[in-house]
Order: structure tokens, then sequence, then C-alpha cells
């Protein structure tokens, strides 16, 4: 079967502006990542006319119809009993259902009302979707000419575990075919750059497929394929990430991996190395991006935030000629932060980073945006110049983070060579 899906949300609260409709992005999210072609969201109150004429539209334009909400005990959730009109179908007691929402009555010790049973009231011939976090079961009812509704629960953490769990499968089942995708995240390259030495082959491809995402100074290539089996799309995607990585090298800080810091933590996991830190612009942000990481209290025990030369020269012994001579912002100061780090804090590697964040302080020679990322370890120190002004208004955060990101891909490199 080949879905056209559209996601009609129910619920008068979302209209109103109430609440957001996370609902939508969630299947919306799902969808795309099982290949199913998403073409429409729609929203409706709680009522039944506007309700049915929404469902005709939607049923007009694609064949598969999602929906969230007015499936509770209430007089106003009327989801069920509209859907099952339209595809001609009765509503009928459940007993599976049924039991399910007496035992969680009994379960919680409170009197269950009738109407709490009207819950498990499906449509004849539907596929009842079980709810493990609520009363309301969701259901598929399949038409005869084709057409599909799928009916979810409004609370979203009972519709995105049904979601998940039961929608997704059912759809890949049905469409004869799953999608599975992998992520390769760069850094130190740009996404144009990417696509230059890519565009062939991107152009050429047509299952697996790459797609690139670029986000705050780093590139995501996202390789998918459409196959019978997750196994087999695997397979087909394997021999596209090898010649990734053998092509890109050290440019690829990881495939599937949350995010740079991640990247560094496990490098220095698999080594069984240590980390500090000594940072004067980023304030902090580059230890406070390695302690997200579970697991990171294994390599990282010292975080130094220097921001005055007396720091620096206090706690990192920087010497008062270095900062005189070549001033705070430079390699040379980098270096001996550096190498102070290591020494007070006994860890194998420190890092540094000095830089002119702004929007004050810069000068010609020294402009906004230069940041000296410093690493030291015995097996290699090394000073990165970073030149990171983009020329806007309110750069500095984004200074900041990149200039963090820069330290952390050092790191990760440096742990690797050990
Ligand atoms: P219940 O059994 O709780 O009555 P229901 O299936 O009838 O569930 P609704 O009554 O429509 O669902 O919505 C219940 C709650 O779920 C809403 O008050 C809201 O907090 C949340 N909700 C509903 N729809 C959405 C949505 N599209 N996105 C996010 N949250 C939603």
């Amino acid at each position: 079967m080949n879905f056209s899906a559209e996601i009609l949300c129910v619920g008068t609260e979302i209209l109103l502006g109430n609440i957001t409709n996370t609902n939508a992005t969630v299947i919306s999210q799902g969808l795309a990542s099982v290949g199913v072609g998403l073409y429409h969201h729609t929203v409706v109150g709680d009522n039944p006319q506007r309700l049915k004429d929404a469902l005709e539209i939607a049923f007009a334009r694609n064949n598969l119809v999602i929906t969230t909400g007015g499936l509770g005990p209430t007089y106003d959730d009327l989801t069920k009993e509209t859907i099952a009109a339209y595809f001609g179908k009765k509503l009928v007691m459940h007993a599976e259902s049924e039991e399910a929402i007496r035992s969680l009555f009994a379960r919680w010790g409170r009197p269950m009302t009738e109407n709490n049973l009207k819950q498990a009231m499906m449509p004849e011939g539907c596929t009842v979707l079980p709810n493990a976090n609520g009363t309301a079961p969701g259901c598929i009812i399949e038409g005869a000419d084709g057409k599909t509704a799928i009916m979810l629960p409004g609370p979203p953490r009972e519709m995105a575990p049904m979601f998940r769990d039961q929608v997704l499968p059912w759809l890949e089942q049905r469409s004869g075919r799953v999608l599975r995708s992998h992520n390769v995240h760069f850094f130190g390259i740009g996404e144009s750059a990417l696509e230059a030495q890519l565009r062939d082959k991107m152009e050429q491809m047509e299952n697996p497929t790459l797609a690139p995402y670029a986000k705050d100074g780093e590139v995501m290539l996202r390789v998918t394929a459409a196959a019978p089996t997750p196994e087999e799309a695997e397979v087909m995607m394997a021999p596209v990430i090898e010649k990734l990585q053998e092509h890109f090298a050290d440019l690829i800080y990881g495939v599937d991996v949350n995010d740079l810091q991640t990247a560094a933590v496990q490098a220095l996991q698999q080594k069984g190395l240590t980390v500090a830190t000594a940072e004067s612009c980023t304030g902090g942000f580059v230890s406070k991006r390695i302690t997200e990481v579970p697991g990171s209290s294994e390599v990282f025990g010292f975080g130094m935030v220097t921001y005055a030369n007396e720091a620096k020269m206090k706690l990192l012994g920087v010497q008062e000629e270095t900062l005189r001579q070549y001033g705070a912002v430079s390699a040379q100061t980098a270096a001996e932060m550096a190498a102070g780090a290591r020494a007070l804090s006994g860890a194998d590697i420190a890092l540094s980073v000095t830089g002119i964040a702004g929007p004050g302080g810069g000068s010609t020679e020294k402009p906004v945006g230069l940041v000296y990322i410093g690493v030291d370890s015995p097996w290699h120190s090394e000073v990165v110049e970073l030149n990171l002004n983009r020329g806007y208004a309110q750069q500095r955060e984004r200074i900041r983070y990149i200039a963090g990101s820069h330290a952390l891909d050092l790191l990760r490199r440096t742990a690797l060579k050990k």
C-alpha cells in the first residue's frame, strides 16, 4: 500500500492556542522516519459537523488520516462516533478493552462510571490499539475503498508510545518496506564544501539517499535506505557510510552520535584519558558541554574559568611577561593556559580557550571573533587560531558556542591520537 497521509487533530484547546499541537510534530517526524508521505495538517474543534467535513476533505485528497484527541469518555469526545459513521460502521463493545478499563479503575481504587465504558466501544471490524498509559484505546479502520483512519488519544504521553510502538510497525508492514537512516556528523567542513564533494554522488544515488543538514557550525549527512526489511536497509547503507569515512576521515566526528561533546567524551573513555579545561571567553561553556554527557565524571574533574589576567596568572601560572608582550588573547597565552591547567589538574589532556567574543574589546590587530584554542598533552600540543567573526550583531553567543565546538573537536582528535 502506498500511503498519502493527513494528520487531523481534534481539540478546541488547540484552536484557542491553549495548547501547542505537539502531537502533530511527533506524528510528522514518525511518518517521515518510515517514509510515509504526509501532505496536510488539519485541526478542528470538538464539533461533530466540522470534524465530519474535515474528514471528507482529508479523504478526498489522502488515503490515510491519523487523528488525535476526542476519544475520551465525555460527551464532547466524538471522534470515534464520527469516523465510524463515515465508514458506515457501528460501535460495538470490545471485550478486552472493557476488561482493561475495568481493571485499571480497580487498580486505581476509583469508582468507574458507565461513560468510561464508552471508551471500550469500538468500530466493528477495526484493529484495536491497546493504551498502555491510559484508558482510551486507539484503533485502525480500513475501508473497502483503500481508505484508512487511525485514531489516537489526545494526551501526548498516551499518544506517543501508541504511535511509536503500534502504528509505525503497522504502517511499515502494510507499506511492505521500511526506511532506515544513519546520521553522519561532520565538523570542520562547511555544508557547501561537503555538497561540492558529494554532488555527483548525491544526484546519482536513489537508494540509499544522502541529505545534508547544516546547523550551529556543523553538518549532518543523513543516509537513508528503503528496503523490505531493516536488515536489508542496513546492508545497503553500510558500504556508503564506510566510503564516507574513508574519504572524509576525521572530519567525521561520529555516526549516530548525539553531539560533539558526546564524541569527545567517548574518545576519552575509549582511550582511558582524562581532560581539564581552562576557559576565558567561553566562561565555562566547554566544561558545561562536557558534563552534559552522562558518564563524563570518568573523564573530567577540573574546569577552570580564568576570565581575568590575574586568574590566568594565579591559577594557571601564565607569565606576566607573556600577557604583557602578547596579550591575553594570543597563541602564547592559550598555550600557557593549557600547560598550566594540565600541571594543576594532573589530567592527561588540558584544553584552553581565550578570545574576543565581542561586541566590544576588538581592535584592528585583534578583531572580535579572534579565538585561540590550546591543547596540551604529553603526545600532542597545539594552538589553533580561529576567526569566528561573521560580521553581524548579536554574534557573541554564536562565537562562544562555535569556539566551544572547536575546543571539543580538538579534544576528540587529540584523544584519538594517543
Ligand atoms: P482523554 O481520554 O484524556 O479525554 P482524548 O483522547 O479525549 O483523551 P482530548 O480530550 O482531546 O483527548 O485531549 C486530552 C488532552 O490531551 C488535552 O487536554 C491536551 O492536554 C492533550 N492534547 C490533546 N490534543 C493534543 C495535541 N494535538 N497536541 C498536544 N496535546 C494534545
